[in-house]
């Protein structure tokens, strides 16, 4: 497991506070309690890594995790914040927008969706993000557990066929449990390909 020895390394609220960009990172979103942080948590087989993008004032930021040097996964900030001010979300919108649209490093993003309410607005803008720039994508349906094996399959190939057809081949699509741990290899080899790790 490439990601075994990841660690926190820190968070940015604006431009100036990103590391250097450089190396290679992959970003991680996902709206408010779809499982993001048991999938990251998973992926890197640490019970409390994604913690510390819970603790409060975190939630504003871009949390940066180290797993080699220059290598980062980078936890996009759990959208679907109805309660953040206007201006704040207006500040974000900015932020993320510039973040995808000039991050050299950025090599893919991950789509965490829960597999019983997959491609909401929020996932679909930003898998738009990165198709806009040319960049792969790649959804991860979780809590695949919470369905029969059939019902997890028929959603799987519903949102793959949606996908096709909205960016053709540049966004792909696994189910996923942190419960079973189903589909956590798969989601390895994917981000470690795009890490170059
Ligand atoms: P986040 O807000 O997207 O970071 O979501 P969390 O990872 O905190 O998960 C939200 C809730 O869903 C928690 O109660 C988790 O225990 C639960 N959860 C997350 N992943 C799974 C999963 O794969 N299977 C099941 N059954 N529950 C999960």
């Amino acid at each position: 497991n490439p990601f075994a020895r990841a660690k926190y390394a820190l968070s940015a609220h604006n431009f100036r506070q990103l590391p250097p960009d450089a190396g290679a990172e992959v970003a991680f979103a996902g709206r408010s309690n779809a499982g993001k942080s048991s999938c990251l948590n998973a992926l890197v087989q640490q019970n409390a890594l994604a913690r510390v993008s819970k603790t409060p004032g975190r939630t504003q930021q871009l949390v940066f995790f180290d797993v080699a040097p220059q290598k980062h996964l980078v936890d996009l900030p759990g959208y679907g914040y109805a309660k953040v001010p206007q201006d704040l979300q207006a500040h974000w919108q900015q932020f993320l927008d510039g973040y995808f649209s000039t991050r050299d490093a950025l090599q893919g993003l991950v789509v965490i969706m829960d597999i019983r309410h997959p491609l909401k607005d929020y996932d679909r803008q930003m898998l738009g993000y990165a198709a806009s720039r040319g960049l792969p994508a790649h959804a991860v349906l979780t809590k695949a557990d919470k369905l029969s094996r059939g019902a997890a399959a028929n959603t799987l190939q519903a949102v793959r066929m949606e996908l096709q057809r909205l960016w053709a081949d540049t966004v792909s699509v696994q189910t996923f449990s942190a419960e079973s741990k189903q589909g956590v290899d798969e989601l390895r080899k994917v981000v470690s390909f795009w890490l170059q790790i």
